[in-house]
């Protein structure tokens, strides 16, 4: 191509050379050929002149030698007036003919001077040779006439020719250009997709999407997000490799699908989004579906039959009352598909008029947690644990309300994520444990019975370097004796970083606080870390015992997970447990503790002092 351009310039070059040749000698010849017919005029008018003064008796013999040198120039083409002889038969021939006549003339003038003609024998020769000099002037002008279009034709084809070279260099050059953009769009498109799986990076995705919703803003347009569930695990099991495996199969099943203006992104691990277009909303879920079979059937044939869950949620836009742009879509979409994973079982959940009132509901409590903080408007309830070999109280569960001005209370689960989300939960954790340092103390003053209490803490305070002194310090603010202390969290923290999880309790040990792993059994559990973590107290989940009385695959795991435990000299607490059945069951298999509505639900303060006052009575008598 590019030699082909050098040639279509060097001919263009070459050509404009030609052309400015051409014109030049077009404008020249045109003036020598002017200059000819001008001169073969003189000619004509001047012997017209001479033969009027000759018979006026003025005789001009100074006007014979001036036509004599005029056309002996024309004749020879060369001298003083520049005058050319061009080779053309037809004007040669008249002007030859044209030179007899003069010569006759010049013999008749002669003659006429010395008498030997008459006045008409000139004046009928001169009317001849005028119609003479006039045939030469037309023989000359035609001459002329037939040269200038001779190099007119010339100078047209050429420039049709340098068009058309132009032209070809034009069509090569955009052809270059085109190509170029292409090969640049396909660079920088490339470098805006993730390189494992193909599909946009995240940024990269908003920008494009939010292009795409604008240019069309009354199509139906709809913002998924995807998950897989637990994919941590298929790493951990299945190693990275496969891993990047399934997302990069993953990402070539999502470009495969797009559509015309549809896009894919990826958020993060194994999360991906997308931008689809429907008719139908139904559309989505299938086509999700579809893709998310493929991903299913792909690990299914690669490995041990392996196979994962897929979560996603889907925003249309036109679901979405506010006037949002693309992060609130995907917000929306995200939110959604949450709540696949908290409950229901259908793993494609439409953004809706619930999800809607549950995200304007988190709304107001992200806008009020900070003013409520302030007001002091969270209290404490304390669950009391049973001891199954004594049956009495022997330690309670603090958990925090919400009880906002207008009265409501607001359980934890309404709010706590919010707080989580917005990294104030060490602040409404911290508040929690100085509101039970306070009740411990004012106990202890009081000389009433003081039992252990429980608190919980989130998983963010791990990464809080600081967490441990602080509590220490609020702790020893109030003189509690630290064995009145106990620290509640999950293991969850474990997933991220086993290392820090083991740290921070031997912290928390080492500062005389009792450790406890809550929910143990939800969720990704791993009894392997029970032999670095030196806690105290495991708490199984309440989640064993939502089957009811007789759900014997779940006691059996429970007498397994108590057994195992107890090798370890842990205590055991059992939470969420309704069902004397179920009391009778875990004292059998030598379960500690019990903590469920089958013996206490959460109570105020009072209520549980009350509680504890009572209990300690009863013990006396
Ligand atoms: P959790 O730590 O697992 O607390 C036990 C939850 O189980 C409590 O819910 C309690 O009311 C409930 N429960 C106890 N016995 C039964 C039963 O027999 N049946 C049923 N269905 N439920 C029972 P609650 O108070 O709503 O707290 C929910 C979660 O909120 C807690 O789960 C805990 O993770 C979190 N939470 C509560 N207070 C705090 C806090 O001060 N800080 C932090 N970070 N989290 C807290
Ligand atoms: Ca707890
Ligand atoms: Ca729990």
């Amino acid at each position: 191509m590019k030699r082909f351009l050098a040639g279509g310039l060097i001919a263009l070059f070459l050509l404009l050379l030609l052309f400015g040749g051409v014109t030049i000698h077009t404008i020249v010849s045109s003036q020598t050929n002017g200059r000819l017919i001008n001169y073969v005029g003189i000619v004509r008018g001047a012997s017209q002149r001479l033969v009027k003064l000759e018979l006026a008796g003025q005789e001009s013999d100074e006007m014979i030698a001036y036509l004599d040198g005029i056309l002996d120039e024309l004749s020879a083409g060369n001298g003083s007036y520049g005058l050319p002889c061009p080779e053309d038969p037809a004007y040669q021939r008249n002007l030859r003919e044209l030179d007899q006549m003069w010569e006759e003339v010049k013999a008749n003038i002669a003659d006429y001077r010395t008498g030997g003609n008459n006045a008409q024998v000139l004046l009928t020769l001169s009317e001849d040779y005028f119609t003479q000099a006039n045939n030469t002037v037309f023989a000359a002008e035609d001459y002329s006439y037939r040269q200038s279009g001779i190099l007119l034709s010339a100078s047209a084809a050429m420039l049709v020719i340098m068009l058309l070279t132009w032209i070809f260099i034009l069509v090569a050059c955009s052809k270059n250009l085109l190509s170029l953009e292409k090969s640049n769009e396909r660079l920088s498109d490339l470098a805006q997709r993730d390189a494992l799986t193909g599909v946009y990076l995240l940024e990269a995705f908003k920008e494009k999407a939010q292009k795409l919703l604008e240019a069309e803003p009354d199509e139906k347009f709809a913002v998924l997000y995807t998950d897989f569930a637990d994919f941590k695990y298929i790493n951990d099991v299945f190693g990275y490799a496969y891993g990047d495996s399934i997302l990069t199969r993953y990402g070539e099943i999502l470009n495969g699908g797009l559509r015309e203006n549809e896009l894919s992104g990826r958020v993060s691990a194994d999360n991906f989004v997308l931008l689809y277009r429907y008719e139908e909303k139904e559309e989505l879920a299938a086509r999700q579906r579809e893709a998310d079979r493929s991903i299913t059937d792909f690990m299914h044939n690669s490995h041990d039959g392996q196979t994962i869950s897929t979560y996603c949620g889907i925003c249309c836009v036109e679901d979405v009352i506010e006037n949002l742009k693309i992060d609130g879509f995907l917000d929306r979409a995200n939110f959604a598909r949450k709540t696949v994973k908290n409950g229901t079982n259908l793993n494609y959940v439409y953004y809706d008029e619930s999800i809607r009132n549950r995200l304007r509901e988190e709304k107001s409590v992200e806008n009020r947690m900070a003013e409520a903080l302030k007001r002091r408007e969270f209290t404490v309830y304390y669950q009391p644990k049973v001891e199954l070999s004594t049956n009495r109280v022997a330690c309670a569960e603090a958990l925090v309300r919400w009880r906002s001005q207008d009265g409501t209370v607001i359980p934890p689960d309404r709010f706590i994520p919010v707080f989580e989300r917005k990294y104030m939960i060490n602040r409404l954790d911290q508040y929690v444990f100085e509101e039970v340092c306070r009740w411990l103390r004012h106990m202890l003053d009081e000389g009433k019975p003081a039992l252990p209490v429980s608190v919980n803490v989130s998983r963010l305070q791990f990464y809080d370097l600081n967490f441990v002194n602080r509590y220490v310090e609020i702790r020893d603010k109030y003189q509690i004796p630290p064995s009145l202390l106990e620290i509640e969290f999950t293991e969850s923290i474990a997933i991220d970083n086993a290392n820090l999880l083991v740290r921070i309790v031997d912290k928390l040990k080492r500062a005389g606080f009792v450790c406890a792993i809550d929910d143990f059994g939800k969720g990704y559990s791993s009894l392997s870390l029970l032999k670095d973590l030196s806690i105290d107290i495991l708490k199984i989940d309440g989640f064993f015992f939502t089957g009811g009385p007789d759900s014997a695959r779940d006691m059996a795991l429970v007498q397994g997970i108590v057994d195992l435990v107890k090798k370890f000299r842990l205590k055991t607490v059992a939470e969420g447990v309704e069902h004397p059945e179920q009391v009778e069951y875990l004292r059998r298999i030598g379960c500690d503790y019990v903590q469920g509505y089958v013996f206490y639900r959460p109570m105020p303060q009072q209520d549980y002092e009350e509680l504890l006052v009572r209990e300690e009575e009863k013990s006396r008598r």
